[in-house]
């Protein structure tokens, strides 16, 4: 039984990781600049008046995004072409 679950979870795990380092690489990085602007547009499209935000930082060096401090999350991501 202990197994079988130990098994499943690895497969999962196996599906999981793959998915997940998929997703982080369609992400693009921005600049702080471009952040700052989005975060400004957030807050004016959606009436926010949140005072502290947060970069979106996957490595030290990169900014995809941020989150604003009422939750909301911004990413940017590549445009898919088709
Ligand atoms: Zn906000």
């Amino acid at each position: 039984m202990f197994t079988q679950f130990m098994l499943i979870s690895l497969a999962c795990l196996g599906i999981c990781i793959p998915v997940c380092v998929a997703a982080t690489k369609r992400t693009m990085p921005i600049t702080v600049e471009d952040a700052k602007v989005l975060w400004t547009l957030h807050k004016q499209n959606s009436r926010c008046r949140c005072k502290n935000w947060s970069l979106l930082k996957p490595k030290k060096d990169k900014v995809n995004g941020f989150i604003c401090e009422c939750g909301f999350k911004y990413t940017q991501k590549k445009p898919i072409i088709s």
